[in-house]
């Protein structure tokens, strides 16, 4: 390696995303490549966004090692990258006799995995939090660090912190091959290809998601063979936020940690996922099923009380990227240089902090014993996305008068106002998607029905394009096809 050593992170969800943050704190040039026009856009975009406690997986398992550990970083990282977390805590009820045992059996889990604040809940304990739940629960495994956040939210800032740190990233770049070389040593990562541009490098991070396993066959890596594993959800809307208070899980099965249902960060009510294994080529197919669906309505009503289902705004699917063992694929690979960060099943949002971590300092310092020191320019802090203080009009009064599109509403809905939408716009967004993930203009209950057209108009204003180049996400997803008249 000469000089300073070259990274190129491969696939920006959120756990190419931290890496590629993590690598910035030291004295390397690191690139992240990603295919799709935005952050997040893979299996990082739709999951139950939960920070999960860290208790579950097998103590032995590379889950295990990093998911806890995970869990207790996401504190500062989101101080450091404004993004929302809240620790709302979560319960493993059961509504069975037989199901007590699973309970006990967490708790030897989680001391195991160094969860600590762990407890074993009855009936009446669980029912003054959550006066919703099903009368009939039995008990329930409390975990209180268990939390909610918005995993895109998280690869997008840091990302952006990245980038204020020197990090190059390219979007809309499809990695296409991987050139080796050999070495003393035998093959090693010579040359990024994407269907834009080539990347020299000394060392490749593949953080692909579903994809994970052809590009490590680009460069002649072991990696697992990923299929897709399917999770239905329903989306419901605020009006029910109150309905329960916590993170509600089933007893999990061999399959899964089963239906849950969950309060997300801005009030509504999640329900979700099923778990369905795909063939192989439908890494892509993220649709819905009546069967899927029903499922959840069914799995979900049986645990709580009162779940209305005409207030449903959103129903959608992710695939987890899931690999033979159920467990990551982390490390270094027979291939020098490339290293693997893949089959980011579930906890994968939680334990990326902590994955992100020991790439940079056990694998790439420590094994590989690359040279790099760190920074002491390294500056973690992000400015937050602005939020509305609705409860505060005499501030948000103060903001308008700074700058009066904070005084005008796009999406009824969310409460976004025209200011936060150029900010998302500055700040990255270049479509539809962009700027709904990063400010939560209509994610609301219209589903854009009344902004859509709107954010449409400021969007072309602040990228100086015309309307009908304006796309709702990556490939040909224009929304506008040309004027009706002149
Ligand atoms: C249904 C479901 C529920 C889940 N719930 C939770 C949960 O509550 N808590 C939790 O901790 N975890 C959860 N997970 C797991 C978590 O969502 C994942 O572990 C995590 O999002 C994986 O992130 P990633 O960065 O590895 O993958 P991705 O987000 O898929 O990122 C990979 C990126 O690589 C890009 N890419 C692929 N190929 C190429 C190429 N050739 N060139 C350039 N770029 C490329 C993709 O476009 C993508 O953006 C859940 C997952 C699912 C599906």
């Amino acid at each position: 390696m000469n000089g300073i050593p070259k990274v190129v992170v491969i696939g920006a969800g959120v756990v190419g995303s931290l890496i590629a943050r993590e690598l910035t704190k030291y004295n390397c040039s690191v690139t992240l490549i990603e295919k799709e026009e935005d952050v997040g856009w893979g299996v990082t975009k739709a999951n139950s966004a939960i920070v999960h406690g860290g208790y579950d997986d097998p103590v032995d398992s590379v889950r295990g090692r990093f998911a806890a550990k995970g869990n207790k970083m996401y504190t500062k990282l989101a101080t450091e990258l404004g993004f929302d977390l809240k620790r709302i805590g979560s319960y493993v009820l059961a509504f069975e006799d037989e199901e007590l045992p699973h309970l006990d059996e967490l708790m030897e889990k989680a001391e195991g995995n160094g969860v600590e604040g762990c407890e074993i809940h009855n009936r009446d304990e669980i029912i003054k939090r959550n006066p919703n739940i099903n009368e009939s629960v039995k008990a329930g495994f409390w975990c209180p660090s268990a939390g909610i956040t918005e995993p895109w939210m998280v690869a997008i800032t840091a990302v952006e912190n990245a980038v204020l740190n020197g990090m190059a990233f390219r979007p809309g770049e499809q990695v296409v091959d991987i050139i080796t070389g050999e070495n003393e040593t035998g093959k090693t990562v010579k040359v990024v290809k994407t269907d834009k541009e080539e990347y020299p490098c000394d060392i490749v991070i593949n953080a692909a998601g579903l994809y994970a396993d052809k590009i490590a066959q680009m460069a002649g890596a072991h990696c697992p063979v990923l299929h897709p594993r399917k999770g239905e959800y329903i989306l419901l809307d605020k009006k029910l936020g109150p309905i329960v208070t916590n993170v509600l899980f089933p007893v999990p099965t061999k399959q899964s940690k089963g239906v849950l249902v969950l309060p997300t960060v801005d009030g509504g009510i999640l329900l979700g996922p099923t778990a369905r294994d795909m063939d192989i080529d439908q890494k892509e197919d993220t649709s819905t099923s009546s069967e899927g669906l029903n499922e959840v309505r069914r799995k979900t009503s049986s645990m709580v009380n009162g779940l209305d289902f005409s207030q449903t705004v959103k129903t959608f699917a992710g695939l987890r990227p899931e690999d033979p063992q159920k467990d990551f694929v982390i490390g270094k690979t027979n291939i020098n240089g490339f290293i693997n960060a893949a089959a980011m099943r579930s906890p994968g949002l939680t334990a990326a902090p902590a994955i992100a971590e020991y790439l940079v300092e056990s694998v790439i310092i420590d094994e590989m014993g690359v040279l790099i020191e760190r920074r002491t320019d390294f500056n973690p802090i992000l400015d937050p996305y602005p939020v509305l203080p609705e409860d505060d009009p005499q501030v948000w009064e103060e903001m308008v008068q700074e700058d009066e599109r904070y005084g005008k509403v796009v999406c009824v809905c969310n409460k976004i106002t025209e200011a936060q939408i150029v900010e998302a716009i500055h700040r990255g967004a270049r479509t539809i998607d962009g700027v709904k993930f990063r400010t939560r203009a209509s994610f609301g209950r219209c589903q854009g029905g009344f902004c859509l057209a709107r954010i449409v108009e400021i969007l072309a204003r602040e990228l100086d394009k015309p309307l009908n180049e304006i796309k709702y996400r990556t490939g040909n997803t224009k929304l506008l096809s040309g004027r009706v008249r002149t």
